[in-house]
């Protein structure tokens, strides 16, 4: 079949040339009669080919460039761009069993998300192009990893810009239960099937690790989900005290606990944001805090209740920490640069009167690459804090 051709603007161009792999809508002159999720031929405006771009017809973003080589992009294409990203990887390095295996532009595979728990495998498609080619990609898994089943999380908001709808499917394979992870000293169990994002927050897997080997005294660890932080900081501290908002969350928390033996967690059901100030009055310290929210912003027009949020929470804990103590603080909203974040942070802790010093800057784990010209594939910010 004849590929179509777009022609994006000057201002298109600029942005092109920046290294971006994405073309606004704004920026296209002619379209042809491309549909969504056709690939199609990339034009100046002058003709002159510029690479090959899956094209969406809803979204703002028309365009997610493939290729900038005059190449065929077909199932071969594909192949070795999947085999590319997991070479990337490799469990021996990481030290568990579940990572992200494919993260969309950060891995040159717009709209793609693919995670590996143990033996399963969890695909995630947030664009029509990768929508319509689901089969072949989920064939050519089959082949690299042998996955006891492929699950297809498309219930992602982020679908519904793309006119597609949400929906959750086993694509291949059996249907798991309760998939058993290891993630260095700790094992935990994830429902792939109905467990947020795609079922663990990988992300913040390499800082789970980061953050545990400051622990000691008395840790509370905010916004707790099944207890990933509450488990690797509970071989080192007294206590752990893990709060969390979800009654789900929490009953997977505690099967969490009881497979690790860890007697010294203590979950408890409620708001962070009420808890921290109830500590506040009852005038309780803690030598470690960990507040790690759901992103507070999942818009822009949200940014300022989110930057409220975060001031909020972060001058609490500032507050609650004992004089040597250590706040891990992180902010997943993409809305909000590490800059910003940085500056609420030290906002907070003008208002609070307390000095501290960075023991670290954290951002997502490594299996989630950050593209530098892409500057949207870098989302999470943590800082590690010490209380002078
Ligand atoms: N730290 C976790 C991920 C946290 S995600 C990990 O590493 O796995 C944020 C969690 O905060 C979610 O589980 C969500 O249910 C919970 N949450 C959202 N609002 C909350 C609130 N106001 N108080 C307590 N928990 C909240």
């Amino acid at each position: 079949m004849e590929a179509q051709n777009v022609v994006i603007s000057k201002k298109g161009m600029l942005w092109y040339k920046t290294g971006h792999a994405w073309i606004y809508r704004d920026d296209l002159l002619k379209t042809a009669s491309a549909r969504s999720g056709d690939i199609v031929d990339v034009l100046d405006e002058r003709g002159k080919f510029l690479g090959k771009a899956f094209y969406g017809e809803k979204s703002k973003i028309s365009l997610r460039i493939l290729t900038r080589e005059k190449e065929v992009v077909d199932r071969q294409f594909f192949k070795q761009r999947i085999e590319k990203a997991i070479a990337r990887r490799g469990e021996r390095a990481t030290g568990r069993n579940a990572a992200r295996l494919i993260f969309s532009e950060g891995d040159s595979l717009p709209g793609l998300i693919v995670d590996k728990y143990a033996e399963w495998i969890v695909l995630q498609a947030l664009i029509p192009g990768i929508e319509s080619r689901l089969g072949e990609i989920a064939d050519i898994i089959v082949v690299l990893l042998s996955p006891r089943g492929i699950v297809l999380r498309n219930d992602a908001n982020a679908r519904t810009l793309e006119g597609l709808p949400l929906e959750k499917k086993i694509l291949r394979g059996e249907k798991p239960d309760l998939v058993e992870i290891t993630e260095g000293e700790i094992r935990y169990l994830v429902d792939v099937w109905s467990g947020h994002k795609t079922g663990a927050y990988l992300d913040q897997a390499e800082n789970r690790c980061s953050v545990a080997r400051h622990a000691y005294g008395s840790v509370l660890d905010c916004f707790a989900y099944q207890g990933h932080f509450s488990l690797h900081c509970s071989s080192k501290a007294e206590s752990v005290t893990a709060i969390e908002s979800s009654n789900d969350s929490i009953a997977m928390l505690e099967k969490n606990i009881t497979l690790n033996a860890r007697a010294n967690i203590t979950p408890i059901a409620g708001n962070a944001f009420d808890l921290l100030r109830a500590y506040h009055k009852e005038k309780r310290g803690f030598d470690m805090i960990i507040l790690d929210p759901p992103p507070l912003a999942r818009k822009r027009a949200h940014a300022d209740d989110a930057l409220r949020g975060y001031k909020e929470i972060n001058l609490r804990a500032m507050h609650l920490l004992n004089p040597g103590g250590t706040l891990a603080t992180f902010s997943c909203s993409h809305s909000i640069s590490r800059d910003l974040f940085t500056e609420i942070v030290r906002i907070a802790a003008a208002d609070a009167r307390c000095g501290f010093r960075v023991v670290r800057e954290l951002c997502q784990a490594s299996d989630h690459p950050i593209l530098l010209n892409i500057p949207e594939t870098s989302y999470l910010k943590g800082l590690i804090l010490q209380k002078i």
